[in-house]
C-alpha cells in the first residue's frame, strides 16, 4: 500500500469557537491531505464570539470574518446541532476519524460557595452573558432588573462586560446585536448603578487596558473609584508590569475626578471586598461583603485575607463574574481541580488520537487571539502524529457516508450552507435598524431557516 499519503486524513473538531477555528485553519494549512469536520451542539458557529463577547464590542466580534474564510476552504465542513454525548458518542467519532480535537471551552461557572449564592437574583455571568447574547440555553433567564443597584463580583473583563451591559444608554444598546428579549428588558431596566467588587486590590485586577479606558467614553455614565484605594502615585511603581501601570493610571483618573453629578448611571470600583453572604426573602435583597487586606504568600502571589470587617449593600441583582469552568466530556479524562483535560502540549494524556485546544486545554484565560498560538501547538503535534501513521483503511465514499450517518442521527442537522442561510437572515433583519444582526434564538427556527 503505497497510496496512503494521498488518501485524506479525517479530523473531527468538536466545538466551533475561536480555538476550534484556529485548529481547523492550522490543520488545513498543514502539509498534509486532510479533511476537517467541525461540530457544534448549537446551530451556529463561533462559540464565545457569538455568545460571549459583549454586543457593544462589534470590533472584537468582527474576528468571525476570519472563521468564515476558514469555513469556506476546501476540505472543511460544519455540522451544527450535533451534541457529543447525546447525539453521537466519542467512540463513534474515533471510528470515523483519524483524530479528534476537543475545542469545547469552559461551559460553566466557577462557584463562590457562600450562603445565598443560589437565591433568585444571584446570577452567574455565564448565564447572564448567554442571555443577552441570545444563547438558546439562556433565553428564559429573566434576570430581575427592577432594582437600582447591581453588584458585580470579580475584577476581570467579564465583570466589566456585564456592568456595562446593565448601564449602557438606550441608543448604544439599540445599535448592537443584543438578543431582542434582552434588549427590551435592558431598555426597561431600573438599574442605575453597578458596584464592581474585587477581592484583591487595583494592582491585582484582571481588567485589560482597552476595556478600562473605554468606560470614560460611555454617555451618561459616572465612573467612580475610591482615592484611598487608588491613591496618587499608585501607577509610578516601575517594578509593576507596563499593562498594570496603564490600568492604574486609568483607575487613578476615575478616583481623582469628581463624578458628573448629572450622570444617569454610575459604575463604582470597590476593591478589597469578598462576597460573604447573599440575603433576602425569596430573592436577593442584600449582599454582605467582607473587607480584605492583602498578604503575599510564599509563592509570591498576593492573597486576600478577611479582616473580619463587614459591609452590607442593598441590591436585587448580584452578577457573579469570577471566572468560567470547564465541564467533563463523556469518556474523556478530566481534572476536576482545574476544570481542564489533562494533556501534554495538546495531546490528551494516555490517549492516542485525541487532542485539546482552547479553554478546555489551558483553563479560561487569555483573549481570543491567545487561542491561535495554543491551537497551533496542538495541531503541530497532531500533524506529526498523523504523518507518522498510515491513515485507517476507509471506503472510497467515507466522507459522504459520515454525512449520511450524521443526517440520520441528527434530524435537526445544520450544515455550512444552512448556517449561511441563518446568517444572511439575521443580518438582513438587522439592516433596517442599523444593527449587525437580529439574532434567532429558537432551535426550531434555526432548523427551518437552514433548510433549502
Ligand atoms: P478572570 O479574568 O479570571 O477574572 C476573574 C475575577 O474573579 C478575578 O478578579 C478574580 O480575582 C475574581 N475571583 C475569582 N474567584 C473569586 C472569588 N471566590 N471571590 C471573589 N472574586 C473572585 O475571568 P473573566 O473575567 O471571566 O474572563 C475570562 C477570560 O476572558 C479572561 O482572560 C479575560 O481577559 C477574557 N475576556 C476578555 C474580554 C476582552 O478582551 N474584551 C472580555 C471578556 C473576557 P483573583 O484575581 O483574586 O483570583
Amino acid at each position: 500500500m503505497e497510496n496512503h499519503t494521498t488518501r485524506p486524513h479525517h479530523v473531527a473538531v468538536v466545538g466551533s469557537g475561536p480555538s476550534g477555528f484556529y485548529a481547523a485553519a492550522a490543520l488545513l494549512d498543514a502539509d498534509l491531505d486532510v479533511r476537517v469536520d467541525m461540530f457544534d451542539r448549537l446551530a451556529t458557529p463561533w462559540g464565545l464570539v457569538r455568545a460571549g463577547v459583549a454586543p457593544d464590542h462589534p470590533k472584537i466580534k468582527s474576528v468571525s470574518a476570519q472563521y468564515d474564510k476558514t469555513a469556506r476552504r476546501e476540505g472543511f465542513r460544519f455540522f451544527g446541532h450535533v451534541h457529543l454525548g447525546e447525539d453521537i458518542t466519542r467512540d463513534e467519532l474515533l471510528e470515523r476519524y483519524d483524530a479528534v480535537v476537543y475545542a469545547v471551552g469552559s461551559q460553566t461557572e466557577r462557584r463562590l460557595g457562600i450562603p445565598g449564592e443560589d437565591l433568585p437574583g444571584s446570577i452567574a455571568s455565564v448565564d447572564f452573558v448567554g442571555w443577552y447574547n441570545g444563547h438558546p440555553d439562556h433565553v428564559d433567564l429573566a434576570p430581575p432588573l427592577d432594582t437600582e443597584r447591581a453588584v458585580v463580583i470579580g475584577a476581570g473583563n467579564v465583570a466589566l462586560d456585564v456592568a456595562r451591559m446593565v448601564l449602557l444608554p438606550e441608543a448604544d444598546l439599540r445599535a448592537t446585536d443584543t438578543a431582542d428579549h434582552a434588549l427590551d428588558a435592558l431598555v426597561a431596566s431600573s438599574v442605575r448603578e453597578a458596584l464592581i467588587c474585587g477581592r484583591r486590590g487595583p494592582r491585582e485586577a484582571a481588567f485589560t487596558t482597552t476595556e478600562l479606558r473605554e468606560l470614560a467614553d460611555i454617555d451618561d455614565l459616572a465612573v467612580v473609584a475610591d482615592p484611598e484605594q487608588v491613591p496618587a502615585g499608585i501607577a509610578d511603581d516601575d517594578t509593576l508590569p507596563k499593562a498594570t501601570r496603564r490600568n492604574l493610571e486609568i483607575l487613578r483618573g476615575f478616583a481623582e475626578h469628581a463624578p458628573d453629578p448629572d450622570a444617569g448611571h454610575r459604575m463604582e470600583f470597590r476593591f478589597y471586598r469578598s462576597p460573604i453572604e447573599l440575603r433576602g426573602d425569596g430573592r436577593v435583597e442584600e449582599i454582605v461583603l467582607g473587607v480584605n487586606r492583602l498578604e503575599t504568600g510564599e509563592d509570591g502571589r498576593t492573597r486576600a485575607v478577611d479582616t473580619g470587617e463587614r459591609e452590607t449593600v442593598a441590591t436585587g441583582l448580584v452578577l457573579r463574574a469570577v471566572g468560567y469552568r470547564g465541564m467533563a466530556l463523556p469518556g474523556v479524562p478530566f481534572d476536576d481541580e482545574t476544570g481542564t483535560v489533562p494533556h501534554e502540549e495538546g495531546r490528551i494524556t494516555g490517549r492516542d488520537r485525541e487532542y485539546v485546544v482552547g479553554w478546555i486545554k489551558r483553563g479560561p484565560t487569555g483573549i481570543i487571539g491567545t487561542n491561535k498560538k495554543d491551537a497551533n501547538e496542538t495541531v503541530r503535534h497532531l500533524v506529526a502524529d498523523l504523518g507518522g501513521r498510515a491513515p485507517a483503511e476507509r471506503d472510497e465514499d467515507h466522507h459522504a457516508a459520515v454525512e449520511s450517518w450524521l443526517r440520520e442521527r441528527c434530524t435537526d442537522l445544520v450544515d455550512q450552507t444552512g448556517w449561511e442561510a441563518i446568517d444572511a437572515h439575521e443580518r438582513g433583519r438587522g439592516e433596517p435598524a442599523g444593527r449587525p444582526r437580529v439574532k434567532v434564538v429558537d432551535r426550531a427556527e434555526f432548523t427551518k431557516l437552514s433548510r433549502p
